[in-house]
């Protein structure tokens, strides 16, 4: 089909990085006001204004069901994660993510490769500066 993105893909590489992995940040959807029970909306992540993935995300009371089609073998893997609150001293509350993996509070989760889980439990480091 070709067309305009084809080609160039050796860049987008299953390696896991920060940028790369699709940092999925609960304040940011929080912000966006998708938190909302019953809720369901897709996430995206650009480069260069282009999409690099894509996950389809819904909302419940216990937390959101996130779907997506992996980048590497096109497999739709859906994942369960359970989000909590804090009251923020400014008065309302924080959201965070519970690891899937360590049960640590987290507000960003990644997804080096089939599942989202922490930065400590993706194995990712943050290439120093
Ligand atoms: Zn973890």
């Amino acid at each position: 089909m070709g067309g305009r993105g084809s080609g160039r893909r050796s860049s987008y590489s299953c390696k896991p990085h920060t940028s790369d992995s699709m940092p999925l940040d609960i304040r940011r959807i929080s912000r966006e006001g998708l938190l909302v029970p019953g809720t369901t909306f897709s996430w995206q992540w650009l480069v260069d204004d282009r999409q690099v993935a894509g996950i389809s995300v819904r909302v419940d009371l216990q937390g959101m069901v996130l779907s997506y089609r992996m980048k590497c073998t096109g497999e739709v893997v859906e994942q369960r994660v359970q989000t909590q609150t804090s009251p923020c001293h400014l008065g309302g509350q924080r959201h965070w993510f519970t690891c899937p993996r360590c049960s640590k509070r987290v507000a960003v989760l990644y997804a080096p490769g089939r599942y989202f889980a922490c930065r400590q439990c993706g194995g990712l480091v943050y290439p120093t500066q």
